[in-house]
């Protein structure tokens, strides 16, 4: 069995397939040629083009990550070949960190009392009862879950929306476009934790920014596609003119790294952090590989990409 690791960890990564894989040949992508062609499986993270276009007899990818949107849109990505995606691998709890630290920021107005400190005004801000702060969730897959969950047991009302019916403990779960314009009403804090596919990119537009209500907040750390990013500057507004929302914690952008000149660096009721929110830790995503290794090899069936729906 031949696997090639291509990521920015990948001779870690290789070392700990070497110890599962004793008898495997195991090597980074930027081995030799004839060390990477013909490889059995990729576990690989943003693979460049050459890498699969000069694979020959591959029984499987494995994503080293949530998203698969940027390996989708791989050219020559082989179509009959099955995907895998890391499913939390540990992600999910560092992620429901984020949030919560997001959802506290806004409604225990750290976000205000940061301003007001740099004007050194002593000016205390009603604490709102949580079961008036709603908080919605879009997408509620093996993170999204988690996150909806952790906001849950941390005392907030909950709804979660997703592609199919859920039934989740302590969240309102919706799906569909009435679902949705359900969710958004409601929502004082709004956080879009959904895959980037057809469906879903550009899905937060000036229409639905203002579905959202009056002072409302957004926090997202899916995919930068998923939020019109001119519409989000345009609900903000400006010091002078405070539009429809009161902030935004964002992790992930349409361009990444966020460009110097993008102005949402400058906002401020924008928090910005470098697509950090859920790194993939290798302890907790290397036993979810081998696992998906073994049962290729072993022709058990596994949970794989579905290319059409993108996710
Ligand atoms: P999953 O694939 O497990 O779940 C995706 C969820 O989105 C599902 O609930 C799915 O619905 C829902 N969904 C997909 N398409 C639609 C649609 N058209 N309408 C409504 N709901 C939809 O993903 P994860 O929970 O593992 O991760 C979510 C995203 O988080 C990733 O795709 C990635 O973009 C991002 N991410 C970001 C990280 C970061 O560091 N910033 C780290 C990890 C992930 P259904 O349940 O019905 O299928």
């Amino acid at each position: 069995m031949k696997i090639v690791v291509h990521n920015d960890s990948a001779r870690r990564w290789c070392a700990a397939l070497e110890d599962a894989f004793p008898h495997a040949a195991v090597v980074t992508s930027d081995a030799p040629a004839e060390a990477r062609q013909n490889a059995d499986y990729l576990a690989v993270w943003k693979p460049p083009e050459w890498l699969l276009a000069e694979q020959t007899r591959l029984k499987g990818i494995v994503n080293l990550g949530a998203g698969v949107d940027a390996l989708l849109a791989t050219p020559g990505l082989p179509d009959n070949v099955p995907v895998v995606k890391l499913r939390d691998a540990g992600m999910a709890s560092p992620m429901a960190d984020y949030v919560l630290y997001g959802v506290l920021h806004f409604y225990r107005s750290f976000d205000a009392y940061v301003r007001l400190q740099s004007d050194a005004r002593w000016a205390p801000r009603p604490v709102p009862d949580k079961a008036d702060w709603p908080v919605g969730v879009l997408g509620l897959g093996a993170i999204g879950a988690h996150v909806a969950q952790t906001l849950s047991g941390a005392g907030f009302p909950v709804m979660g929306w997703s592609r199919t019916a859920k039934d989740i403990d302590g969240v309102d779960c919706h799906h569909g476009d009435a679902g949705l314009d359900a969710v958004l009403g409601r929502a004082r804090t709004l956080v879009t934790l959904l895959p980037d596919t057809d469906d879903t990119r550009g899905l937060m537009d000036a229409g639905r920014l203002a579905q959202l209500p009056e002072g409302a907040t957004l926090i997202n750390p899916g995919r930068g596609a998923l939020i019109d990013e001119a519409a989000l500057l345009e609900a903000l507004g400006d010091d002078a003119t405070p539009g429809h929302l009161r902030g935004a914690l964002l992790d992930v952008f349409a361009t990444e790294p966020l460009p110097a000149d993008n102005p949402l660096w400058q906002h401020p009721r924008v928090t910005v952090t470098p697509h950090t929110s859920a790194p993939t830790p290798l302890g907790g995503a290397i036993d979810q590989v081998i696992d998906y290794l073994r049962a290729f090899e072993a022709g058990e069936p596994v949970s794989t990409v579905n290319p059409a729906a993108g996710y």
